[in-house]
Parts: C-alpha cells; structure tokens; sequence
C-alpha cells in the first residue's frame, strides 16, 4: 500500500508539474500572440509630393524616410474624400462618408456653428479595437462635430486632447475677410486671430489654443499615453492640425527649414514622428506596433507658399484630382511589415478592417463597408482585395479608379471662385499608372474599360445607402 501511495504521489507530481509547465507554455505564446498597437498619424493638407521620400528637394522628413526605408511606401494610397470632415469620417469608419451623412451637397465640411457631427450609429475604428480590450487616444484636430456627443470621448476614445476643428476657424472679429486676411505676409498672422478651444476630454481647457505650440504639444501628448499604457494593447489617433493654414511653429523650427515656414512646420511633425519611434523602441514596443503615417487630402493650393506640393499630381485640396486625394502612405513595424514600395491600392478607409483583422475583433454585419484588409500585402506583399477607389465630391460621384484605369464623369476645381465645374457625358479616361498626372485622355482607345467602370459605378449605385446629411444644418 505504502509503495502504490508513494508511486500515486509521483504520478501526480509529474502531472501536476507537466500542466505548470503547459500553462507557462500557454502564456509565453498568447504574449507573443498579444495584438499589436496602432498608431495613426494623419497629417492636415499635406500632399503627396511633400516628404523627402516622395521626392520633395528641401524639406527634411528623415523620421518619414526613415519609417518608409525600414517598412513599406504606398505610392497609391488614398484620402476616403478631398476635403477634411468627410476623409475624417471615412478613415474612422471604414465607410464612404455619403453612407454617414458626413457628405453633404450643401457643406463640404463641419463648422463652429454646425449643429451636428458623426451619428452614434456610425462604429469607429476605436470602438471596433475598444471591443477587443484596446486603450484608444485621439490626440489632434477632430472636426466630426465639437458637440459634447459626438467628440472622440463619445465615439469609442478613452482620452481626448486637442482641437475639435480647423485651425483657421473662430477667426476674431475686425480682421480682413477670409480670403483677403491671407495675403498679408506670415509675421502679421498671429495664434490670438484665431479662438479655437483646446480640450482634454470634454472640457475646454485652453482658448485661443497657442498654435505656435501645438504640435510639439500633440506628439508629447502621444508620447506620454504610449509610456502610461504600453502594459496594454493601445491604438492613438494622432491628427496634427497642421500643416493646414495658418502655419506656426514652435522656436525651435522657425526659420530651419529651406522651404520656408511650410518646411518649417513639416519638420516639427517629422521630429515629433521621430519622438514616437524612439519612444516605441525605448519601451520595446517597436516590434509590436504598427505606426501609419498619412494625410487627410491634398495640399491646399490657393495658399501658394503656404500650402504645400501635390508633386507630379494633378490639382490639389477640395478636387477629385490625384493631388486632392492621393496621399504619402507609410506602414511601419520592424520584423512584421515586409519592406518594399507598394504600388498596390490602398485608402485610409482600408485601416479599419485591418486594424480589426490583426487585432481578431468581427467587423459589423449590419452595414456596408468600403475597407478592405491590407494586411496580405503588409506582411508578404501579396494581393489584396482592393481593386478600385471611387472619388466623391459631397455626395455625388465624381470619378472612378478601376486598376490603372481612371475615369472621370464630372471634373471641378478646389473652391467657390476656383470651382468651375464640367460635366462629361463621355467621361475622360487616364491610365494613371502611365500617366500620374492625368493629362492625357485615352477614352477612344478604350471604350472596354469604360464599360466596365460603368457597370461599377450602377452596381455601387444600386447598392448605396444614403446617410441623412449631417453637415447641412448650422446654428
Ligand atoms: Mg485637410
């Protein structure tokens, strides 16, 4: 009896040492399976052609061109529209902004006098990453309604900290009218024209916001919420207000750069970029986060000096031209994303089922989505499934990219006395892989094609719900 007693001790101890030693087992790889944090950088009106590593001559992005070297650029990466509150809208939903009403034919974005904002209805990608246990911070320009209920604290963001809108907004009275105000020089634009509110959550805490220091401010912002959740998985919305106009900077870049005050501007967001890398591997995060760096639209031309380079591009901000809403797209995560230039499709719309695909949370079963899951090409540089990208302007449909092939139905200039628009019965048809900056139709050669961006476009149509506008009404 005593010899079996002591034989079941042994077995036991065994088994019970073998589990110990499976659970360990369990831990060690649901650690290295932990999902990956997100950090989005969304700059305001800067163009494709504005970074070092999309060929500017003078402005210095070593930080971007360092990301786009160790990870991959996307050199047909896309705004969801060409103007700030709708790319906003479709970024954070994965979804065309006509679906969401944050598209309008009678407001092209949000205002301080604007009743509404993104509906409760819509799901963020914040809310999306919420589900599956992530800490979520917007940092920056938010310009989906500064409404108490729809600011990023009520759209899925724990943390909150910025500019609900345009930093040219809550212009003071007594000063020129708006287009006037701009043509005097840099020194006599001034932070105090402006009475834009700083928030932290919901509460005001700062207005005028001091812009000279706002950017610096925002990626510090960003910085410190990596270093207080790095223990869990986290996903940071960082959208800089800049470089929209007015353009400021801080002390330490006035004047630095050779481009001028734009390239000043464009070096701070670059070091900051910097501070966040560092900050990332300095906590051994590099490896287990994928930082994005793109743009809202285009750069905002009518400023000249002040807006910035849509490079070969044609046209800029506020048109369905390359320039209004083809962006830089730099993807970076040492060891996971595959290095490479990507010549593939991409929109900003397509981080939300990315996002949620790395990150194992279900995207929604009761809307249609427009995002398509990069991560095929992100880390083996394979296909993925976007193949097209349909550009609105508001609510109408104004072009459409099939492959290399684009077709455009309507084509209009930026803004009010820039704004011409043409309608083309028989749209202009660009091969834009051949010709990046659309000046030479080929509509007659290729009468197929057009066909079948037209059965695209009654297929889309068929199928499109219209969000009620949510832009339209003012105070
Ligand atoms: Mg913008």
């Amino acid at each position: 009896m005593q010899t079996q007693g002591k034989l079941l001790v042994v077995i036991l101890g065994i088994f019970l040492i073998s589990c110990s030693e499976k659970s360990a087992e369990t831990k060690s790889s649901t650690k290295e399976k932990s999902p990956p944090n997100f950090v989005v950088i969304f700059a305001d009106d800067l163009g494709y052609g504005d970074l070092g590593t999309y060929g500017h001559p003078t402005i210095k992005t070593p930080n971007l061109d360092r990301m786009a070297q160790e990870g991959q650029k996307w050199t047909n990466f896309y705004a969801g529209a060409s103007v700030c509150t709708p790319s906003r809208a479709a970024l954070l939903t994965g979804r065309l902004p006509v679906r969401s009403g944050m598209a309008s034919s009678k407001q092209r974005v949000l205002f301080p006098d604007s009743k509404n904002g993104l509906p409760a209805s819509e799901i963020t990608l914040a809310e999306q990453l919420k589900k599956v246990g992530y800490s979520t911070a917007a940092i920056g320009k938010w310009h989906l309604g500064h409404k108490e209920q729809y600011l990023p604290t009520n759209h899925g963001f724990d943390y909150y900290f910025g500019i609900p809108y345009s930093n040219d907004m809550d212009m003071v009275s007594g000063l020129a009218p708006y287009w006037e105000y701009w043509q005097q020089p840099n020194d006599s634009i001034k932070t105090e024209h402006f009475n834009v509110p700083l928030f932290r959550n919901t509460e005001i805490i700062e207005r005028p916001a001091n812009q000279n220091t706002i950017t610096t401010r925002y990626s510090n912002e960003a910085v410190s919420y990596i270093k207080k959740n790095k223990d869990s998985p986290f996903f940071v919305y960082l959208a800089h207000n800049l470089p929209h106009i007015p353009l400021f900077v801080s002390d330490e870049f006035k004047g630095t750069s050779e481009r001028g005050l734009y390239g000043d501007v464009l070096e701070e967001i670059d070091n900051g970029v910097g501070k966040i890398l560092k900050t990332l591997e300095d906590e051994g995060l590099a490896e287990n986060t994928i930082v994005v760096f793109t743009s809202d639209n285009g750069p905002w031309l009518p400023f000249k000096l002040n807006g910035g380079s849509a490079g070969l591009l044609r046209a800029g901000k506020g048109t369905t031209w390359e320039g209004g809403m083809r962006e830089p797209g730099i993807f970076w995560a040492p060891g996971q994303i595959k290095p490479g230039v990507v010549t593939a499709l991409g929109s900003t719309m397509d981080l939300f089922a990315t996002f949620s695909k790395i990150a194992g949370a279900s995207l929604p079963e009761d809307r249609i989505l427009d995002s398509h899951d990069l991560s095929p090409t992100l880390f083996a540089q394979e296909a993925n499934t976007r193949k097209s990208v349909v550009y609105y302007r508001g609510t109408e449909i104004y072009a459409v990219r099939l492959g290399d092939y684009k077709a455009h139905f309507i084509i209009q200039g930026a803004y009010g006395q820039f704004g011409k628009r043409e309608e083309h019965k028989k749209p202009l048809l660009y091969n834009l892989s051949h010709d990046p900056s659309e000046q030479f139709d080929i509509a007659e050669k290729h009468p197929e094609i057009l066909k079948q961006i037209q059965e695209l476009v009654t297929n889309h149509s068929a199928n499109l719900v219209r969000g009620e506008d949510q832009l339209a009404d003012r105070e």
